[in-house]
């Protein structure tokens, strides 16, 4: 709980080390200044490195943001179909695919994208955000303009014929440094969406060559519902500034998420009602994040008897005494009392928990459970059903201790924001059972699942794992990596 920890020292650093800037006003983004009263204090400050260049990005965002003078002449030169390299402003736009997690991820990857290679980020689809979140930069805005001359810019895939893997396939652009034209589109798609491991093309993008051709380009549109920020690493385009940017690899979502994602009033005001309602008072929160993937072979009671056999051994959750064995007196935990936050879109495992704990008067210290809102099924377009899954995601960021779900991004996002290891429920696909029940994670950053299989040397398609000094496989994911 928030009650234990100082925060007289916690508002000496409204600002996160330097990481937040200092020119909002601070009624119109609450969580901006409030989040730090709710997290655990971060160990890891950013480097001042970082710290820098998001001051000198938010100057550039200033310059060139929608509607400014420079905005419009690169929105002029679009309409040429040509790039030229007498701009000052060029661009990166997002636009969404998958659940609030997966695209928390990806555009904090974009937004590294765009930091590497002094792009602008603009945010497509916006109106489903405004709601959501503030806007990140002083100043500016982060919304792409509606009468931005190319529309249904979700409608791009790796067919469409300014997608950069179709533009190399079909040779109507080079990379060899002979043939390379002067003449280059003034727009191309980047698709990064989880099934372009199947298409060689794609998987240019995560070879040097290519982020020199594309760094002529004016305008660029990424599309990806994976957390592909990993394989920025990978190239050795961007090796120094990473390295000056992030001394420690695994703090990078850390930072970039604490940054990019303030919750708006209201999804902060649903969270902050919650907490002070029922979690405040508890000396200890545990949050237990399930999430059930359709392809999963468990029950709900396989599932529950997974969370409970993690939790115990983990010493995250307590037995309760068989009065008819003679066991030693139970270990009243030490911390005080508990409060279990069950995170799910199920009401079933609140309602398993619940009763196994519903015993628990009898101990010094009861257990509560508590469950903010089950919505039974996923939905990806209802606003206030997005509003209540982030308000859930900032909820669980509060937790002192957690368990998460193997292969969800909606577990990421909350851990990695939090700064908290959590150990994660791990998933079969091909079994009922799993053993151990749950794996700690071992460090911060998320987890990339479709790593690119390319070797850029023979650009062909290779099985190597990236696995490199800073990457390692995932805990959850066999085939996924991760930033160490
Ligand atoms: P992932 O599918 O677990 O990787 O996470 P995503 O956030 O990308 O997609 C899942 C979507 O389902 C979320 O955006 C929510 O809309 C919804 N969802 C999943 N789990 C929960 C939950 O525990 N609470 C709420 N409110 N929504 C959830």
């Amino acid at each position: 709980g928030v009650s234990n920890q100082s925060t007289t020292s916690k508002l000496e650093d409204r600002l996160l080390s330097g990481l937040l800037s200092p020119e909002f006003d601070e009624q119109s983004c609450l969580s901006r200044y409030q989040s730090m009263l709710y997290h655990k204090i971060s160990p890891h400050t950013p480097s001042p490195y970082l710290v820098s260049k998001l001051r000198s990005y938010e100057a550039l965002h200033k310059r060139c943001g929608p509607n400014t003078p420079l905005f419009n002449k690169s929105v002029e030169q679009l309409r040429t179909n040509h790039s030229t390299d007498q701009l000052e402003c060029n661009y990166v736009i997002w636009t969404p695919l998958g659940g609030l997690g997966n695209r928390m991820l990806t555009l904090a990857s974009t937004f590294l994208y765009a930091l590497l290679t002094n792009r602008v980020l603009l945010v497509d689809h916006a109106t489903d955000f405004v709601d959501l979140f503030c806007e990140p930069f002083p100043g500016s805005s982060w919304v792409l303009p509606s009468n931005f001359p190319v529309g249904n810019l979700d409608s791009y895939d790796a067919s469409s014929e300014k997608s950069y893997g179709y533009l190399l396939k079909y040779k109507l652009i080079s990379e060899d440094p002979e043939a390379r034209s002067d003449i280059l589109p003034g727009f191309v798609f980047v698709n990064l969406e989880s099934s372009y491991i199947w298409d060689v093309y794609d998987l240019y993008f995560f070879c040097d060559e290519s982020q020199i051709t594309l760094g002529k380009i004016n305008w660029l549109l990424v599309k990806s519902d994976v957390y592909f920020l990993p394989g920025l690493f990978m190239l050795s385009t961007f090796d120094e500034e990473l390295s000056l940017m992030f001394p420690s690899k695994e703090t990078v979502f850390h930072h970039l998420g604490r940054y990019l994602f303030q919750p708006s009033n209201s999804v902060w005001k649903l969270a902050l009602q919650y907490y002070h309602s029922y979690v405040a008072k508890a000396n200890q929160v545990v949050g237990i994040q399930i999430r059930d993937f359709p392809w999963s072979l468990m029950s709900k009671e396989n599932r529950f008897n997974q969370i409970m056999k993690c939790g115990l051994k983990e010493n995250i959750l307590q037995p309760i005494r068989d009065s008819s064995r003679k066991t030693r007196h139970l270990t009243e935990d030490q911390t005080g009392s508990k409060a279990i936050l069950v995170i799910s879109l199920y009401k079933d495992y609140y309602d398993r928990m619940k009763s196994f704990y519903a015993s628990s008067t009898r101990l010094n210290r009861p257990v509560n459970v508590y469950q903010p809102t089950h919505e039974e099924a996923q939905q990806l377009k209802n606003l206030s059903h997005n509003e209540k899954a982030l308000a859930e995601i900032y909820l669980l960021s509060f937790s002192d201790v957690m368990i998460t779900s193997a292969w969800s991004t909606f577990g990421y996002v909350s851990y990695s924001i939090a700064g908290i290891k959590p150990w994660i429920l791990l998933s079969s696909k091909v079994s009922k059972e799993v053993d151990p029940p749950c794996r700690q994670v071992r460090t911060l950053d998320p987890c990339f699942h479709v790593p690119p299989t390319i070797n850029c040397k023979t650009k062909r398609r290779s099985k190597t794992n990236w696995v490199g000094p800073h990457i390692r496989q995932c805990e959850d994911v066999n085939e996924g990596v991760k930033l160490v």
